[in-house]
């Protein structure tokens, strides 16, 4: 396992769209392996396989309370509203209030190709919806709240 380099907002990487994952390989689980490595080494909640430079639809979240390794996530339910302060680790030093939805439902493949389904509230809809962003090119400071308190 290897803590790859975290890319920051000038890299235009940041900007595109990753790919589905379609081989459920080795490389597959060392990038995995790689990435829940890099994110705790940020002390970060989340962090998805763009953000090492690789544009595959790769997430992981670990929001304290056990470790999510998502292949190919999807949203498929929103709920409810949040605004609450977000950052980002490709955005270092930054925060701002973000519109959320208070509750999310995702499908997702593990390293093996299963899928699964997961539901989260709060924070960890939040770090859902921005990791996910993340493979579309999106990042939190696209869904600023007008209301910067
Ligand atoms: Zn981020």
């Amino acid at each position: 396992m290897a803590i790859r380099k975290i890319i920051t907002k000038e890299n235009p990487l940041l900007r595109k769209s990753s790919r589905p994952v379609t081989e459920f390989d080795s490389r597959l689980a060392t990038l995995i392996d790689d990435m829940v490595q890099t994110m705790y080494k940020a002390e970060g909640v989340g962090l998805a396989a763009v953000q090492v430079g690789v544009l595959r639809r790769v997430v992981v979240i670990d929001c304290g309370d056990g470790l999510m390794e998502l292949v190919n996530p999807e949203i498929i339910e929103r709920e409810g509203e949040q605004q609450e302060v977000e950052g980002c680790l490709s955005l270092p030093g930054e925060s701002g209030v973000t519109i959320r939805p208070m509750k999310v439902k995702v499908k997702a493949q593990n390293r093996e190709g299963k899928w699964f389904f997961y539901t989260g509230e709060g924070l960890k809809a939040r770090a859902f919806c921005h990791e996910i962003d993340h493979l579309d090119g999106v990042l939190y400071i696209d869904n600023l709240s007008p209301n910067q308190n």
